[in-house]
């Protein structure tokens, strides 16, 4: 296609998105979203609660083609959760444990590596380590564990400790953070992940997870990380018990603090699962929706941050490939193993070796692995259609807030509508 056809056709796609985002109210900030301009808050509230979620989707994969075109990224990792001993106490948590506790349990040094040694065959790139907060473990603990994974497999990218784990080691080192991330560098920690943000509102902190570090004190710690050279992911825990007015607001202090630092690689929406923990009372989870539309405001909103992942392990893989219809353009990875969210309700698979990933993002009609670029696959996507069968959104959503085309073939459609008929359509907003 020359330089011309393809300026025409992008003119006539935006040209057809913004004709159905003003059907929906969403003008201005299409208009903006194409003039790559920032969204407000006041946008953002506006794109939390329009019914219109295909064209939030359209919105947002439109931004997602523009960065990534129509590649999609997932990577050939390991999960270890080197213990579940922890002492915040968080009311969402399924996984904590007390020594004694049935089911409680941590890894020495070179279990963790023997478990990375047990996949020495897989072409596993990166591990991935988050656990508990335990007082108890001391310093030296941390450097071993960093130094036995490495000395498994030295060509292995170490993405260990939250802000929150990190804020603990600081503790039990009993020395400035810089010294302590120089510590951990030097024993092979290569990133950070993004976990233990939850919501940075001080309400919601108060209310689910006194004992652990606020916002504040997540985001100096993120800058803290950035400044010694190391890159993090950014998340946000959502569908328990924020308001939409508190996502926004979690969402700006990461924009900002990516203007400053640009440090974060990748934001990922985490999604509350409500068994064995004590907000399972208060709130089943998001729906698929739910997900769909956090994937999709996150893009738009978070202009500056590269990469939006649909962590499949808790999402279900279908959902995870749906959203990438809806802005998202990383899927994780294999995970091997993985006991945080399972411990809380997630019915994925304990892990999805890489030859079985391809062909899972295959068999429903959505990917085409096309290249190996470095240490992620790249896959181009194809039609969406067939994975709506087999997520969550087939249990009783009409089709008019899913993508236009969905379903195909007309008895598919006859047993939505029956199905819709069935079960009433309710919109959560969460607010
Ligand atoms: S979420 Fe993390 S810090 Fe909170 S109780 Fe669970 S393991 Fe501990």
């Amino acid at each position: 296609m020359s330089a011309v056809q393809t300026l025409e056709r992008n003119s006539e796609l935006e040209a057809g998105i913004l004709a159905r985002a003003k059907a929906a109210g969403l003008e201005a900030i299409a208009e903006k979203v194409f003039a790559e301009e920032r969204l407000s808050i006041e946008d953002g509230r506006a794109l939390y609660a329009t019914p219109h979620l295909h064209v939030l989707g359209e919105l947002a994969n439109w931004v997602r083609e523009k960065h990534h075109g129509d590649r999609t990224y997932f990577n050939v990792n390991q999960h270890i959760n080197y213990t579940n001993y922890c002492n915040k106490f968080c009311k969402f948590c399924s996984f904590d444990r007390l020594p004694g506790q049935e089911g409680g349990y941590q890894f020495s040094p070179e279990e963790a590596a023997t478990k990375i040694r047990e996949h020495l065959e897989d072409p596993v790139t990166e591990v991935h380590m988050v656990g508990g907060v335990w007082p108890k473990i001391p310093y030296q603990y941390y450097l071993d564990l960093l130094r036995a994974v490495k000395a498994a497999k030295p060509s292995i990218h170490i993405k260990a400790f939250t802000m929150v784990e990190l804020d603990q080691i600081q503790k039990v080192a009993g020395k400035p953070m810089s010294e302590v991330l120089a510590d951990l560098v030097e024993a092979g920690l290569g990133s950070c992940p993004g976990g233990g943000a939850e919501v940075f509102a001080a309400r919601i902190h108060e209310e689910g997870y006194k004992l652990k570090i606020n916002g504040d004190e997540w985001l100096d710690i993120a800058r803290q990380v950035h400044n010694a050279g190391l890159r993090s992911n950014c998340t946000m825990l959502h569908g328990h018990v924020e308001t939409v007015d508190e996502k926004l607001d979690h969402l700006n202090k990461l924009r900002l603090l990516q203007d400053e630092t640009g440090g974060f690689q990748t934001y990922i929406p985490l999604s509350f699962h409500p068994e064995n923990n004590e907000w399972g009372e208060l709130s089943p989870g998001p729906t698929a929706l739910d997900e769909l539309r956090e994937i999709a405001v996150a893009r738009l909103m978070l202009d500056n941050i590269d990469h939006i992942k649909s962590y499949w392990i808790l999402m279900e893989l279908a959902i995870a490939q749906t959203s990438l219809s809806f802005g998202a353009d990383d899927v994780d990875g294999t995970v091997v193993e993985e006991r945080i969210y399972h411990d809380a309700g997630a019915t994925t698979p304990q892990e999805t070796a890489r030859a079985d990933t391809a062909p899972n993002f295959l068999s429903i009609g959505v990917l085409r692995v096309s290249e190996l670029r470095g240490l992620r696959w790249v896959c181009t996507l194809r039609t969406l259609s067939r994975s709506f069968r087999t997520s969550r959104l087939s249990r009783g959503y009409p089709p008019r807030i899913c993508r236009p085309s969905w379903p195909t073939s007309r008895p598919l459609r006859s047993a939505w509508a029956r199905s819709c008929r069935a079960r009433p359509w309710r919109w959560r907003t969460n607010s």
